[in-house]
C-alpha cells in the first residue's frame, strides 16, 4: 500500500493530526503523528471523515511484470535488423498510395498473386536490404503506442502534396514525428501534377523548423510520385542511408517480442493480430501473451498471403492464436510455458479490473488533497 504518514493524512483532510489520532485510539488503534497508516485504519478515517480513501495497491502501478519481461539484453547475438518506416501526412496526400505503389514496384509479380489489395504492413528488398513499412496506425494510435513506450518506428516519412502543402494533419503529424524522436524524411508527393510547387513546401516546413538539406537544414526532402513511381527508389535509398546511422540491431535468438500494429476479429479464424517482430524470431507454436491476451501461436501468415513458420526480425505478419484481440500498441511476447503466458495475461487483466473499478468508485487521495 502507498505509504502515508499520520501527519500527512490530516493534511490531506484539513484536519488536525490531534482528530485522526483520537477517532483511531476511540477504537482501539494507537498511533502517533509519525506513524504509517494501514489499509484498515485508512478505511476507517475515510468512513469516519465522510471520505473516499483509495489505497493504492504497489502492484497496480509498479510495472512488475512488465519489468519482469523485460529480458536482459545479450548483444553477443546481435545482427543488424531491418529499419521499420512509417508513413504519416494529412489525409488524401497519398500516403495510401505510396504505400501500394513502393510495394507493387518492389514485389515480383505473381509473389503475392498480383497484390491489389492494401495491406498494414509490409517488408520489401531494396537492393537486398529489407524495409518495412506500416500504414500510419491513426493518429490516436500512434499516440497511444508511444504512450506504452512502443516505439515500432525507426524512420518516420512525412508526406505533403506538392500542390497542397502544409495543411492541419501535416501539422500534428510534425509535432507527433519530433516527439518521436527519430529520423523524419518528408515525401514530397504528386510531384507528376500541374501546380506541383517543391519550393513552397520546403518554405512551409522551413518555418516549421522542418528545414531541408539544401537549406542549410538536416531534413531530406525527395519529390515523388506515387501515380508515376518517380523518386521511389530515391526515397528507399534515403531510407537506408538513414537506418544506417541508426545501427539498428537485435537478438534473433532472443524470446520474441512484437507490436501489434492491427487486430480484429475475424469469421472462422478468431482474434488476428498483425504484428511486426521487434526482438527474437516469433514460431508457431511460441507460447505468447500479449498484454492481457494470450495463447499460442497457431498459424502465421505474412505480408504476402503465404503461411511461414516463422517471423525474423522487423518482419510482419498476421498472427492466429490469441484468446482475444489484443489492443492496437501492446507487445507480443514469447514465454516459456502455457501456463506463464496465462498467468501474466490474467494478472494483469485483474490489475486493470481493479484500477478501472478504483477509477469508477473512488477519489483518490491525491486528488482529495488538490480539492480541499
Ligand atoms: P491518403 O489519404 O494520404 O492515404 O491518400 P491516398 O493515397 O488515398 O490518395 C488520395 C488521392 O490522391 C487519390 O485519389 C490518389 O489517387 C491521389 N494521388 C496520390 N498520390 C498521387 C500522385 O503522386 N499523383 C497524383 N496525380 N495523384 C495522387
Ligand atoms: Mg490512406
Amino acid at each position: 500500500p502507498e505509504d502515508i504518514r499520520v501527519y500527512e493524512f490530516a493534511e490531506a483532510c484539513a484536519k488536525s493530526p490531534a482528530e485522526v489520532i483520537t477517532v483511531l485510539f476511540g477504537l482501539g488503534m494507537m498511533v502517533t503523528k509519525n506513524d504509517f497508516l494501514k489499509q484498515d485504519e485508512l478505511e476507517i478515517l475515510g468512513e469516519e471523515f465522510g471520505i473516499e480513501v483509495t489505497v493504492k495497491d504497489a502492484l497496480e502501478d509498479a510495472n512488475y511484470i512488465d519489468d519482469y519481461l523485460e529480458e536482459e539484453v545479450d548483444e553477443t547475438n546481435f545482427v543488424t535488423r531491418p529499419p521499420v518506416v512509417t508513413i504519416m501526412g494529412h489525409v488524401d496526400h497519398g500516403k495510401t498510395s505510396l504505400l501500394d505503389k513502393i510495394r507493387s514496384s518492389k514485389t515480383a509479380s505473381g509473389e503475392a498473386g498480383g497484390i491489389t489489395q492494401h495491406i498494414t504492413a509490409y517488408t520489401i528488398k531494396q537492393n537486398d536490404q529489407k524495409i518495412t513499412f506500416v500504414d500510419t496506425p491513426g493518429h490516436a494510435a500512434f499516440s497511444s503506442m508511444r504512450a506504452r513506450g512502443a516505439s515500432v518506428t525507426d524512420v518516420i516519412i512525412i508526406v505533403v502534396a506538392a500542390d497542397d502543402g502544409v495543411k492541419q494533419q501535416t501539422e500534428e503529424v510534425i509535432s507527433h514525428a519530433k516527439a518521436a524522436n527519430c529520423p523524419i524524411i518528408v515525401a514530397v508527393n504528386k510531384m507528376d501534377k500541374e501546380g506541383a510547387n517543391i519550393d513552397m513546401v520546403k518554405a512551409q516546413m522551413a518555418e516549421r523548423e522542418m528545414t531541408p538539406v539544401d537549406w542549410g537544414g538536416d531534413i531530406e526532402f525527395i519529390p515523388v510520385s506515387a501515380k508515376t513511381g518517380n523518386g521511389i527508389d530515391d526515397l528507399l535509398e534515403n531510407i537506408l542511408l538513414q537506418s544506417e546511422i541508426l545501427e539498428l540491431a537485435a537478438d534473433p535468438k532472443a524470446k520474441a517480442k512484437a507490436t501489434v500494429v492491427e487486430s480484429s476479429l475475424e469469421k472462422g479464424r478468431g482474434p488476428v493480430a498483425t504484428v511486426i517482430v521487434q526482438n527474437g524470431t516469433l514460431r508457431v507454436g511460441d507460447n505468447i501473451v500479449c498484454d492481457t491476451t494470450y495463447g499460442r501461436v497457431k498459424a502465421i501468415t505474412n505480408d504476402l498471403g503465404k503461411q511461414v513458420e516463422e517471423l525474423g526480425l522487423s518482419e510482419t505478419g498476421r498472427i492466429l492464436g490469441l484468446n482475444d484481440v489484443p489492443d492496437t500498441g501492446t507487445f507480443m511476447v514469447a514465454q516459456d510455458s502455457d501456463k506463464e503466458a496465462r498467468d501474466i495475461a490474467t494478472t494483469r487483466a485483474e490489475h486493470a479490473r481493479a484500477k478501472e473499478l478504483s477509477k469508477s468508485t473512488k477519489v483518490s487521495l491525491e486528488e482529495m488533497s488538490g480539492l480541499i
